[in-house]
């Protein structure tokens, strides 16, 4: 079956509420596929028992920090503890390999030499198959070099927007169309350039399809608006499961 979510990080790049940074695992037919790599992920992994090993594909949504610094950590874990049995995919942006590979060089210089790259495959691909399930790449609203990405499974489709802002039709046309989505929700209803407020989200609500929409990255306002958010819209805490798909 298809499949279940774990929230590792729901939080934008300050925390807020003391949550982790955006993180969050799908299993869909016994496939984990990691939904980007904020900086605490190998330690939420190994909250739930798991380890990168564990992992079987890692898709980053964009370049910034919160997104894709935990790599490091995975890059250590692979390099010093626990091997892949096989090179991980890891789809990323264009020039997301020199990014990680400078950012190593900088912080874990020794790292170069132990050749941490060889444990992963690194793809730029905008499309791609993997175990059955179809992934689509568009463009995003956002800095970095961002993604917004559609995944098709059997049992349905799931929408990831990593981050972005309001102003991309293939946000509404395709990713919001999904079965499930878990959306970027930065704000309650503060408009910020290249994010997305509840607000901003509610206005399109007839173009929106979906039966289940988590919303992640959000501040704190978010929360404290909470009464407000009903189905469709959930709002997941770190550390929790959840379906994937509502019973058709
Ligand atoms: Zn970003």
């Amino acid at each position: 079956m298809c499949g279940s979510i774990l929230f590792l990080g729901t939080a934008a790049a300050f925390g807020s509420l003391g949550r982790n940074l955006s993180s969050h695992l799908i299993t869909c037919d016994g496939t984990r596929i990691l939904l980007d790599a904020g900086p605490s992920v190998v330690s939420s992994l190994k909250k739930h028992s798991l380890t990168p090993a564990d992992l079987d594909m890692i898709y980053l949504s964009h370049l910034h920090g919160d997104h894709i610094l935990g790599l490091v950590f995975v890059a250590l874990e692979f390099t010093y503890l626990t091997p892949p049995d096989k090179s991980l995919p890891l789809f990323l942006p264009e020039g997301g390999k020199e990014v990680l590979e400078q950012v190593m060089q900088i912080v874990y210089p020794g790292m170069s030499n132990k050749g941490w790259q060889k444990h992963f495959e690194f793809r730029i691909d905008t499309q791609w198959d993997f175990k059955g399930i179809k992934f689509t790449t568009f463009p995003a609203d956002h800095d970095a070099h961002a993604r917004l990405l559609l995944i098709e499974t059997q049992q349905g489709k799931v929408g990831y927007t990593g981050d972005t802002g309001p102003n991309s039709e293939d946000l509404w046309n395709h990713v919001f169309k999904a079965d499930t989505v878990i959306t970027e929700c930065t704000t309650f209803d503060q408009s910020i350039p290249q994010h997305l407020s509840f607000s901003e989200i509610i206005k399109k609500k007839d173009k929106i399809d979906a039966k289940r929409i988590y919303l992640v990255h959000t501040y704190e306002d978010v929360w404290e608006k909470e009464d407000q958010i009903t189905r469709p819209f959930i709002l997941p805490k770190d550390d929790t499961h959840w379906e994937l798909f509502s019973p058709k």
